[in-house]
Formats: structure tokens, C-alpha cells, sequence
């Protein structure tokens, strides 16, 4: 009976077997890895990804966890979805909120689906405008992830070499990716992409353009699909803070989230084969813009989502710090936990507002309010820090200062730090290092990739929000309105 209900969904066990099958080419801390489904740093990641499949299939999450699909009207995870109304775009949000909370870490599957969803509507566009058949190819790839429920990589970010020249005047043409090649039967792309959030637990990955082009970069204007595992396709992933402490036998308490994390890698694609109906978009410069503006306004409203997740579990782990330090009850800690949640709720009102106000495209999916999502992730860029400021500040110095779960377990040392790291007297001194252990890893170890640096900087730095608030701000609107109130003629 389940089975049949939910055909095109995999179990997180079927998830991880499918991993398996890949022959991902990547390499990490200066070795190749060749089997990262069981690799201590990365498997964090990989468990992440499979919160995203195991909580599908939880009765309770399902209203959030999966949607209908727009072009078989199956039953797919709604991280593959093709939000049809204001409401998708709100439970998305939802639904990333509840996983920041069961994982406090970068579960990965949303730039996939953000990159879906702004090339649904983009390649509706260039089709209409030049009788191209990008959308039927989209449809066709869309339908094959749906089926199979994978798991899929939204590829941006461009290395971009010399900020102040565009892809085509670089020093080194390939420091945006490019067509290098066109044949009969597809075309041949080289270049990389950075800062890959989940790549290697990918079983696709969808490369988009990550400026506006002008038509000399035609070259550059490019984007397609191929499995992960395609030749030519190089992962090296990205270093974390405190990221060994998960090689050593007897840490578990010193990595501090021991079974969830998030992973980045540079992708390097050296001359990679893309066949024709996984193009997307091929060299029609004008329309660049428009996917990348797209793309960037959904993921700027996950962050409205996600992070505030994460934000819940250190705003819980600051107040269970001050419970066992017997600091609770102080005025200015119940002050700082209220300030801890204005903020995150104000981050959430961001990304639940900017999709409450979304509108329909042209091909019918919906798309987010951009004045409201960019408002949405320049909050993001700031009050994560502040958080993790007053979680630190409620926690107290040991959360850096404290000795490995090794010393505790040492005979010599362990009695004298159980009897000196106590707090309150019925709260185990283990039980108070774990939870600021937990805090170390949002706020500086390896979860901190994803709490702070790439609330900044993820889904475009502050200044590209300011931009867009900018363009989206009205200015011309508001005057008139004061010059009505002041009558000004
Ligand atoms: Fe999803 Fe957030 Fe990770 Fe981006 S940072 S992939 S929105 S969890
Ligand atoms: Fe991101």
C-alpha cells in the first residue's frame, strides 16, 4: 500500500544506496576519496541529504515534505517541486525551517530546486521569444529527477577571476565556465564552479550562468544538466573549521554535532559533454540575467527558512547553557534569549512574506516577491552573527576552553573535570560540555560554514541585495506620495 502511494520517493536508505552507484571523482585534504558515501568528514553531510528523504516519508511532515507534481501530478518531494501558488512558496520555507531544526546544519537539496524553479520559468521565456526548445528539454530533465527523486546540485557561483572585467575579457577565459565546443549532437563546456554546497551528495548537477551577460560573452551564456559522475567532472572539497576532530577516535563530544554537517567543494568541469536536450540555455546572452535574478530571489527567501532552523537549535542550545550554569533566571540572560528570537523570527517573517506576496509567471510556477526576499537575506547576512554573539555571550568561555572528551576519559584528569566543570548540581558535567560543544560548532566549527560566513555571503553577497532593494525600492513611487501629503504641486 505505501509503496504504491509513494512510488517515486526513496527511503534516506535508498538515497544512500544510490550514492553508491556513483563514480564521483573527488578528492579532499589532498587524497583522493573513493568512497565518500563512509567517509567520517563527509558522511555528516551525506546525513543531511537524507533528512531531506526520511522525513518524506514521515506521516506527520508529509503536508510539508511533499507536493504534486505540476507535470505528472505524482507525488514527488517537494524539494524537486514546481511551487504552484503563494502556499508551495510558504511551506517551502516551512519545510526548510524544519529541517534546520532536526539537523542544525546545510541540508543542500534547496539550490537544486531554487535552480529549478527559475529555469522552469526562464527557459518558458527564451523558447517564446526564439522558438528554441529549452523548456520541453527542462520539463523532460525536471520529470527524470522527479522519478527517480533525486538528489540535485544548483551549480552558480562562478570562480569570476578579476571582479572588474566580464567573463569574456578575463586573463584566463575558462574563469567562467563556457562552451568551448559545439557539435551536432550537444556542446562541450569547460571552466568550475565554486563553493558547490552538496555536491558530492548530488546525483546531478544543474549549471546555471552567475552574472548577466553581454552578448560578446555568448560563450558563457550556458545552461544544462549531467549527472555528477560525467567525465570531466573534478570535486575538491572545501575545508572547515575543526573538520579532523571528526577523524579522531574518541571525539564525538568535541565535534559537537556529531551525525549532520553541510559540505562545499570547487567542481571543475574540463571539458565536459553536454548532449542536446540537457540544454538549457545556449548562448542567448539577453536572458542570463533573468534566470540568475530568479534564481538568486528563491534563494534568498530559503535563507528565510533554513537558517532559521538552525537558529532555533543555538537559541535552545544558549538557553540549556544558562539552565545548567544556573544563569537562567538573571534578567539581562532572559533579555538576551528574547533578542536571540526577535531576531529570528524577524528573519522568518522575511521569508514568509516574501512568498505570501508571490505572483505567477509566465509558465505558470510561482515566483517570490524580490523587494521582500531581498530584504529577507540582508538580514540574513547580519543577525545569524548577532545570535551567535549572544549565544557565546550566554555560554560563557568554557565553550572554548574546555578539554577534549579524551581528558575526560583519561583516568588521571577525567574525575578532576568532572568534579570542576560542573554547574548546577543536578545537570552532569557531561551533559553541560555537550551542549557547548554544540555552540562551538555553530558559532566556529564546522557548522559555522553554513550558520555565519555563508549567511553572508550565500546567495549573493550583502551589496548584491542592496542592489536589488535598490531597483525594487520605489523611490520615485514614495516621493510622490510625500509631495501629495505636503502638497507639493
Ligand atoms: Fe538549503 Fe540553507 Fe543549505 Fe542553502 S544554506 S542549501 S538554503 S540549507
Ligand atoms: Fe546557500
Amino acid at each position: 500500500m505505501k509503496g504504491m502511494v509513494i512510488m517515486a520517493l526513496m527511503t534516506g536508505e535508498e538515497y544512500v544506496e544510490s550514492l553508491r552507484k556513483l563514480k564521483l571523482n573527488i578528492y579532499m585534504l589532498g587524497e583522493k576519496i573513493d568512497n565518500p558515501v563512509d567517509n567520517p568528514i563527509l558522511r555528516p553531510s551525506l546525513n543531511s541529504v537524507k533528512m531531506t528523504y526520511d522525513l518524506a516519508q514521515m506521516p506527520e511532515y508529509e503536508y510539508l515534505m511533499t507536493a504534486t507534481s505540476k507535470i505528472t501530478g505524482n507525488k514527488i518531494n517537494r524539494f524537486l517541486n514546481l511551487h504552484q501558488s503563494t502556499e508551495d512558496l510558504v511551506k517551502k520555507v516551512k519545510m526548510q525551517r524544519l529541517l534546520g531544526q532536526k539537523t542544525a546544519a546545510c541540508f543542500q537539496r534547496c539550490v537544486g530546486m531554487d535552480a529549478f524553479n527559475a529555469t522552469y520559468s526562464t527557459t518558458y521565456e527564451i523558447d517564446k521569444y526564439y522558438n528554441t526548445k529549452y523548456h520541453e528539454n527542462f520539463k523532460n530533465f525536471v520529470k527524470y529527477a522527479e522519478e527517480n527523486d533525486l538528489t540535485v546540485d544548483g551549480a552558480m557561483t562562478d570562480p569570476k577571476g578579476d571582479r572588474g572585467l566580464s567573463p569574456s575579457k578575463q586573463a584566463d577565459p575558462d574563469l567562467y565556465l563556457r562552451i568551448v565546443e559545439r557539435r551536432p549532437d550537444g556542446i562541450v563546456v569547460r571552466g568550475a564552479k565554486a563553493h558547490q554546497t552538496g555536491i558530492c551528495n548530488s546525483h546531478e548537477v544543474l549549471v546555471l550562468p552567475t552574472i548577466a551577460m553581454r552578448p560578446q560573452d555568448r560563450d558563457y551564456a550556458v545552461a544544462f544538466s549531467v549527472p555528477t559522475d560525467t567525465e570531466g567532472i573534478t570535486m575538491i572539497i572545501g575545508r572547515q573549521s575543526c573538520d579532523t576532530r571528526k577523524l579522531e577516535k574518541d571525539a564525538d563530544l568535541d565535534v559537537g554535532n556529531k551525525e549532520f554537517g553541510g559540505v562545499e567543494a570547487l567542481v571543475v568541469f574540463d571539458d565536459v559533454f553536454v548532449p542536446n536536450d540537457r540544454i538549457f540555455l545556449n548562448g542567448e546572452t539577453e536572458f542570463a540575467g533573468m534566470i540568475v535574478e530568479r534564481f538568486a530571489g528563491y534563494h534568498r527567501q530559503s535563507y528565510g527558512g533554513c537558517k532559521v532552523g538552525v537558529g532555533d537549535v543555538l537559541i535552545g542550545a544558549a538557553a540549556l547553557a544558562a539552565d545548567y550554569n544556573g544563569a537562567a533566571k538573571a534578567s539581562h540572560v532572559k533579555d538576551k534569549l528574547i533578542e536571540m528570537t526577535h531576531l529570528n523570527e524577524t528573519l522568518y517573517a522575511c521569508g514568509i512574506a516574501c512568498s505570501a506576496e508571490g505572483y505567477k509567471t509566465e509558465s505558470g510556477n510561482y515566483q517570490i516577491d524580490l523587494l521582500l526576499a531581498n530584504v529577507c537575506k540582508q538580514n540574513v547576512t547580519r543577525f545569524p552573527y548577532e545570535i551567535t554573539r549572544l549565544a557565546e555571550d550566554i555560554a560563557g568561555g568554557l565553550m572554548v576552553t574546555m578539554p577534549s572528551e579524551k581528558d575526560f576519559k583519561n583516568p588521571e584528569t577525567g574525575s578532576l573535570l568532572e568534579k570542576y566543570l560542573k554547574g548546577v548540581s543536578d545537570v552532569s558535567t557531561m551533559d553541560r560540555m555537550k551542549v557547548l560543544r554544540l555552540i562551538e560548532n555553530l558559532c566556529l566549527g564546522t557548522a559555522a560554514v553554513g550558520y555565519r560566513t555563508e549567511s553572508m555571503h550565500g546567495a549573493g553577497s550583502p551589496q548584491a541585495q542592496r542592489i536589488m532593494i535598490a531597483r525594487q525600492g520605489n523611490l520615485a513611487q514614495k516621493k510622490e506620495l510625500a509631495k501629495a501629503i505636503a502638497r507639493i504641486e
